[in-house]
């Protein structure tokens, strides 16, 4: 039996579609056939959608309006952070890899061994990624942590309340520039700690290793047009704007 289906698509579904599908969206409505064989699902797929790849290529968007995150944190901070400071990172970092070895390599890769690769690559390559991991751990909303998160981080730190102020501290006492983070050890429990200028736990270099679950940015670029020398308001505004969703699907990803 020759099995044909027919589908009726509409240019609004965010369905993830075949290439040769994509040039038909635009007409809308429309009426094809395809062989069912094609639709069958494959488990990679499956695997792809929930994996975030990191691409070293790529500048990725900001993932809100820049007031989104008002009054916590205002547009004007937001518009020179992300699309002068972040875009010079990864314009800086994407030159320091141009036409080396590292130029195919997975960002983890090059983030394990950035003690051989140079100050271009690991300062650029910094501050291209841990910006990435900030702007999507941010965002105005309801969200909460997750069970598992919530019951991980009562048993590592007593209580919420003492997460933190844990996290807290170590973005206030940070020294000069740089990065607070919640991170999953090799041993998959959680830590926080920070890191000088654009340094992440993924790095060889970095005094705390792990996986990155939740970040904030304490260069005084991050808040210094609102907050001036106030660093310790920023970081508490910070927590009226912490998307644990986001959070939520890192954790989970990284406890696997
Ligand atoms: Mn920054």
């Amino acid at each position: 039996m020759n099995k044909t289906i027919y589908f009726v698509f509409n240019v609004q579904n965010k369905v993830k579609m075949k290439k040769h599908l994509l040039k038909i969206l635009n007409l809308g409505l429309v009426l094809i056939s395809i062989p069912a064989i094609t639709l069958a699902e494959n488990p990679n797929d499956k695997n792809e959608s929930n994996m975030k790849e990191f691409k070293t290529t790529e500048f990725p968007a900001l993932p809100y309006a820049y007031d989104a995150l008002e009054p916590y944190i205002d547009a004007r901070t937001m518009e020179i952070h992300y699309d002068r400071h972040h875009r010079a990172y990864f314009n800086n970092f994407v030159a320091a890899i141009k036409g080396t070895a590292l130029e195919n390599s997975s960002i983890e890769k090059i983030f394990s061994e950035v003690s051989k690769a140079g100050d271009a690559v690991r300062n650029n390559g910094g501050g291209f990624y841990n910006h990435v991991i900030f702007w999507e751990n941010l965002g105005k909303g309801t969200s909460k942590p997750s069970a598992a998160l919530a019951e991980a981080i009562n048993q590592t730190f007593g209580s919420f309340e003492k997460f933190r102020e844990t996290f807290s501290n170590a973005a206030k006492t940070r020294f000069g520039s740089g990065w607070a983070w919640l991170y999953l050890t090799a041993d998959k429990k959680l830590a926080v700690g920070s890191t000088p200028n654009q340094d992440n736990p993924l790095m060889d270099v970095s005094p705390v290793k792990g996986i990155p679950l939740l970040t904030i940015d304490v260069w005084e670029h991050a808040y210094y047009l609102k907050y001036q020398n106030k660093r310790a308001d920023y970081v508490e505004a910070f927590w009226n704007v912490v998307n644990w969703d986001e959070v939520n699907r890192r954790y989970a990803e990284a406890v696997k």
